[in-house]
């Protein structure tokens, strides 16, 4: 099941569950939590060049003796360098450090007003020349990716925003999903902000399962990909964990109804 795909606009296979690796340090430590995740059968990384691991996340793919076209590997163009020959130049330097010669999913980090255009048009270029399978953008709202959606030839195939029970996005979702957009879910777990909650702390263990476990049961049955942060085994091992219950469709509804629209991040109208 941590296999399982969900399919993009373009036909291309995501696996819907991923280890994410943001703010986890280069070197040792990211290479020991990608280690820990390919080895329990994750096959999915999010990384950034902004968290500066892309070094350490090609090294533990490269250790791990895993084929390379098994392994779906994300990054995302920093705002320093969003403009059309600037991101092509950061894209061949994430793929130098990633020592890859493509990437899965390329993103652009934030809708930088007055560049994102720019910057997608290099993901264009990238997509047509084959050294990326997916393209797509990042903490768009709906208002971005109706703007960019005037203007450019191929529809972003992810929009990855924040999501979780206290920010359940529902108009951006409704909007993702009329569009073929696949939605994903950033700090899935409200950065651990949510495991005291007496509504998670009921339905999980209704069903002998983690807080933790639920937040992330209830994204994959939303059909919502999903990326949460761990750099200890025993938590990779945990968050995988999710695909031998189900939440009913009235758990789902409750979880739902948790929303504050409350952000741990920025506003992406004025991060
Ligand atoms: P998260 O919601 O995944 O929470 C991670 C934190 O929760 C960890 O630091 C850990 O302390 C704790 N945790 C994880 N599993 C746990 C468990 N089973 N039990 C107890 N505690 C546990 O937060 P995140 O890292 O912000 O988000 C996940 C990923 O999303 C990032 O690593 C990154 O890849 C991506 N992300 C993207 C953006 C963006 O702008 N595109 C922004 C933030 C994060």
């Amino acid at each position: 099941h941590l296999q399982d795909n969900v399919t993009l606009n373009n036909g291309v296979k995501m696996p819907g569950f991923g280890l994410g690796v943001y703010k986890v340090e280069d070197g040792d430590t990211v290479i020991h939590a990608v280690s820990s995740a390919l080895n329990n059968g994750y096959r999915h990384i999010d990384t950034a060049t902004i968290y500066d691991n892309e070094k350490g996340v090609g090294q533990a793919v490269k250790e791990s003796g895993i084929p390379r076209e098994e392994i779906f590997i994300t990054s995302k163009v920093w705002n320093d360098d969003q403009g059309y020959e600037s991101t092509l130049k950061a894209f061949e330097e994430t793929l130098e450090k990633l020592d890859t010669n493509y990437l899965d999913l390329y993103l652009i980090h934030w809708p930088v007003s007055g560049k994102y255009k720019d910057t997608y048009r290099a993901l264009e270029k990238l997509y047509e020349e084959g050294k990326v399978r997916a393209i797509g953008v990042s903490n768009f709202h709906v208002h971005h990716l109706e703007d960019l959606m005037n203007d450019c030839t191929i529809t972003p195939m992810v929009d990855q925003v924040e999501f979780h029970p206290h920010l359940t996005q529902n108009d951006l979702r409704k909007f993702c999903q009329d569009n073929n957009i696949q939605f994903e879910a950033w700090s899935p777990l409200k950065k651990g902000r949510l495991f005291e909650d007496p509504t998670l702390m009921e339905i999980a263990e209704t069903h002998g399962k983690t807080v933790a476990q639920v937040m992330l049961r209830w994204d994959i049955q939303h059909g919502v990909v999903t990326i949460p942060k761990s750099i200890r085994e025993k938590r990779i091992i945990e968050n995988a964990d999710i695909f031998d219950f189900a939440l009913s469709e009235e758990e789902m509804k409750r979880i739902d109804e948790m929303n504050k629209d409350e952000r741990t991040g920025s506003n992406p109208d004025t991060f």
